[in-house]
């Protein structure tokens, strides 16, 4: 073995405690009183989940608050603020950027992320040129796949078409769209669907994203999806006009998406920000987040994603899926153990059946791509939101994070701190340590 976690208590088995040995960038024994000469750490109890899953988040419009404007702070306004500011992108600046929120996704514990990227006759390959190194660049931390997208629209856009080809054509894994952006929503569906098919990827739509229930075209998408046989391939995003549908409609688009096959990603932080704000002058605003948890009763697999960091579409962002996980609970009136967690498979194991993660889990075999929780129940991690101490990446640590601790209280301390911060996670830094495996004292030392 590489490395052993010592005394851990793994998501779905949390009640004991075990060992988990890894041996080659993989998981190669789970079981108690796992013995070998190589590093060692002791995790005291604590949690250890499977890696992160991010499946909806924007890269290439990443950190451009100081370039838009968000008065209004509608949809309309966040889709042409961002057309403006796309103008000026260089594949330099999408790479810096880029780099900026990939870096935050990582030391949150992310592993695993499908990032959406425009293209368009404006911006053209440059945001394509600018996030595409970075599936290389950080493969030592990250599995980072592409889902090329038309947000200003495709049949109602020329040359958006051929820019799309060539995407898929250069290696985005991912096909997907905006038809509320389209003259002719349908007509965008059945295009992504051709193109997916040519390609062999597979789909994943900005769909019936408005404030209310009129127009939605969810239907279509599971139309598409059964005549091409895509069950299980096909994701969809937002879908905030589902939550202005009565009660028997909601059922019924449910059961629609089950049997079709069709996943759905809700993204709380753009869809609250964002919608409801037709009332805002004569009503409280409605929220406008989809209740996934009930849609994984009736058999719908769902996930939460991030979708977008510090810019006009949501000028928040930690790059935090637990964050995220904890903010949909909040919102949606999640109370249960069961459903909360819920809440945490739909940050983890779910959205790795999204993306169709061969090798994803706590499992003997599988890629050893783990986070350590400040917790010992995935629910109580989403409920407080309890700090990653540890991420891996194919078994090699990728940053130790020291356990915040309380200080006495002494005479002589008064006017110092009253906490010890978590050390500050640098990744370049933690860079130069891999090779030095300098943190192998750090290791050792464990947390229990
Ligand atoms: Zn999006």
């Amino acid at each position: 073995m590489d490395l052993i976690l010592k005394n851990a208590r793994r998501v779905g088995a949390e009640r004991e405690l075990t060992d988990i040995g890894i041996a080659g960038g993989r998981i190669a024994a789970i079981a108690p009183g796992l013995a070998s000469g190589g590093e060692t750490v002791d995790l005291g109890g604590r949690l250890v989940s499977p890696g992160f899953v991010e499946t909806h988040i924007h890269l290439d419009k990443s950190c451009i608050l100081d370039r838009c404007s968000s008065e209004r702070g509608d949809l309309d306004e966040a889709i042409a603020e961002v057309a403006k500011a796309k103008t000026a992108f260089t594949p330099e600046d999408v790479h810096a950027r880029a780099v900026r929120t990939l870096e935050k996704a990582i030391l949150q514990g992310t592993t695993h992320m499908r990032t959406h990227l425009e293209v368009d006759p404006g911006i053209g390959l440059r945001g394509l040129e600018g996030v595409l190194p970075l599936i290389k660049q950080f493969s030592w931390a990250i599995d980072l796949q592409i889902c090329v997208f038309p947000q200003e629209g495709l049949l109602n856009n020329p040359g958006t078409d051929e820019l799309m080809v060539a995407a898929l054509e250069r290696g985005c894994r991912v096909v997907g769209g905006a038809p509320y952006t389209d003259s002719d929503p349908p007509g965008q569906i059945n295009r992504i669907f051709e193109l997916a098919r040519d390609y062999d990827v597979d789909v994943d739509l900005h769909l019936d994203f408005g404030p209310t229930a009129e127009g939605m075209v969810f239907d279509h998408v599971c139309k598409r999806t059964e005549e091409f046989q895509y069950g299980g391939r096909v994701a969809i995003g937002h879908v905030t006009r589902a939550t202005s549908l009565p009660m028997p409609a909601f059922e019924a688009m449910t059961r629609r998406l089950a049997d079709a096959g069709v996943a759905l990603t809700v993204l709380p932080s753009t869809d609250l920000y964002l919608m409801g704000r037709h009332h805002q002058h004569d009503h409280n605003v409605t929220r406008g987040v989809v209740p996934a948890h009930k849609l994984l009763h009736h058999g719908v697999n769902c996930s939460l994603s991030s979708n977008n960091i510090l810019n006009p579409f949501t000028p928040f962002g930690d790059c935090s899926q637990l964050r995220m996980a904890n903010l949909y609970a909040n919102i949606c009136q999640v109370g249960t153990k069961a459903d909360m967690h819920e809440c945490f498979n739909m940050v983890t194991r779910r959205p790795a059946e999204i993306m169709r993660l061969a090798d994803y889990g706590l499992a003997v075999g599988n890629s050893a791509d783990l986070v350590v929780l400040d917790a010992t129940e995935p629910q109580m991690a989403v409920a407080e939101l309890s700090p990653v101490l540890y991420a891996f990446k194919r078994g090699r640590n990728e940053y130790p994070r020291s356990l915040q601790r309380l200080l006495p209280a002494h005479p002589r301390r008064a006017g110092r701190r009253i906490f010890r911060p978590a050390a500050r996670p640098d990744l370049r830094h933690q860079g130069r340590l891999r090779r030095r495996r300098s943190s192998h004292r750090e290791r050792q030392s464990g947390l229990a």
